[in-house]
């Protein structure tokens, strides 16, 4: 910076004077200067109090990649659960789980579940698919046309593959699935994109192969999107089909462990499973068959730098409870479209990195996709405590007391 740098006062001035756009601030001063200057126009505008935004941590510079016009960051306490021994297929040993949340009792919730889970000798955990999806939509004249460009791009999956993966040198193009609809076709690409959530990994890839589409047949693009990837919407073909990583964790839990430490019986949670989780949610029209896994997912992706709208896709589970054949209680959660990454997005930010750094899961894994799965398995792990601890507050009926002796 010069000495002609404009100060934040300065900047604010020629906002209001129509001389600078909002979005402009950072071609004239550094990042955190630019944000000083919206947080005084805010408050004029406002009279909010906004000092407090300013309060963070990192270097704004940073952050570009993640926010424009920032002002400053919000806070959200983080609390820990756990250490919870996890038996994953990536991810083994035991961790503490961080969770940001503003919801009192949650991570008190979710640590009495570690506390069970441990004393059943830990979680299992395994992430069985994996694949993060774009699915363009393309204008044909007809369903003959549309019959004949499925031909097409089932015989040219080859050529389509070599255009995806010339744009990135760790994603690779699993497959490529057709679903036509009178003249529109849909070809729902999916994509490892290892470590990477694969987001914009898998559209700029897809973008790619779409130019080789329309250069070799007589579809148009019509969007890079057409909402059967399905992203940040509640969506049936996520649940059946899975994104991004699809990832199970189960235990089996003694008896004695249930009625001491949980105050309730395996009889007592697998039928409350199967009335609240199965059939209400069944009579509800409910995607997801579970009691709170958006909990879990969401005050993980907010500690570890996730795409926070995908908590809609990541809430897509499925809880089953049973006695077994020696009164012990089975209980597990499969999360069919979970889409995490360690690299990229917002897990470059510090406060998000440490989170990682809590799971050991930071950057990139070795090999490239093994940071993801491990933690997929460690959010898998902490719905499984968080539907187990619900389910027995339910049980024992202390769902209500619970909540008022945490003072909420
Ligand atoms: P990204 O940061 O755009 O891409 C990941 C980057 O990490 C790539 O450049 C990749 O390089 C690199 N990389 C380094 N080591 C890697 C490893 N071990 N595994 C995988 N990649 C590695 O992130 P993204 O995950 O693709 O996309 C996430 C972002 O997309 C988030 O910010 C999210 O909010 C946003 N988003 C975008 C859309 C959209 O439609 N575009 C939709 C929803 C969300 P190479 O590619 O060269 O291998």
């Amino acid at each position: 910076m010069t000495d002609a740098t404009p100060t934040a006062a300065e900047l604010a001035d020629r906002v209001r004077a129509g001389d600078l756009r909002l979005h402009e601030l950072e071609e004239h001063a550094d990042a955190d200067t630019a944000a000083t200057a919206r947080r005084r126009l805010v408050a004029a505008e406002s009279d909010a109090d906004v000092d407090v935004l300013g309060e963070y941590v990192f270097d704004a510079a940073d952050a570009g990649p993640n926010i424009e016009n920032m002002v400053g960051a919000v806070q959200i306490p983080l609390g820990v659960a756990g250490p919870v021994t996890i038996d994953g297929g990536v991810l083994s040993g035991s961790r503490y789980l961080p969770l940001a949340t503003t919801e009192g009792a949650l991570v008190a919730s979710i640590n009495r579940g570690c506390t069970v889970l441990n004393d059943a000798g830990g979680a299992t955990a395994r992430v069985t698919k994996t694949g993060m999806t774009r699915a363009p939509v393309f204008r044909v004249a007809d369903v003959a046309e549309a019959e004949a460009l499925v031909g097409w791009v089932r015989g040219n999956e080859d050529a389509l593959r070599e255009a995806a993966e010339s744009t990135t040198s760790h994603g690779e193009l699993l497959d490529v699935t057709p679903y036509v609809v009178g003249n529109n076709v849909y070809l729902r690409f999916r994509y490892d994109t290892k470590d990477a959530m694969g987001m914009n990994m898998a559209t700029i890839a897809t973008g790619e192969a779409c130019d080789v589409i329309e250069a070799e047949t007589t579809a148009s693009l019509v969007a890079l999107s057409g909402n059967l990837c399905s992203d940040k919407k509640p969506a049936a073909i996520n649940a059946v089909e899975g994104r991004g990583r699809s990832v199970a964790a189960d235990v089996e839990i003694p008896r004695e462990v249930v009625t001491d430490r949980l105050h309730t019986t395996p009889e007592a949670i697998a039928e409350i499973n199967t009335r609240k989780n199965h059939v209400g949610a069944a009579k509800a029209g409910a995607l997801g068959f579970n009691a709170h896994v958006a909990n879990a997912v969401a005050a993980l992706f907010l500690a570890t730098g996730q795409d926070e709208a995908q908590v809609v896709e990541g809430a897509n589970a499925i809880t089953t409870a049973e006695t077994t054949p020696d009164g012990d209680l089975y209980v597990s959660v499969s999360l069919a479209s979970l889409e995490v990454g360690t690299v990229g997005g917002g897990t470059k930010l510090p406060t998000q990195t440490a989170g990682l750094e809590i799971l050991e899961v930071s950057g990139g894994g070795d090999p490239a996709g093994s940071n993801a799965d491990a933690l997929a398995e460690a959010i898998a792990v902490a719905a499984l405590a968080g539907e187990l601890s619900l389910l027995a507050a339910l049980g024992s009926r202390h769902l209500s007391s619970a909540h008022a002796d945490l003072g909420r």
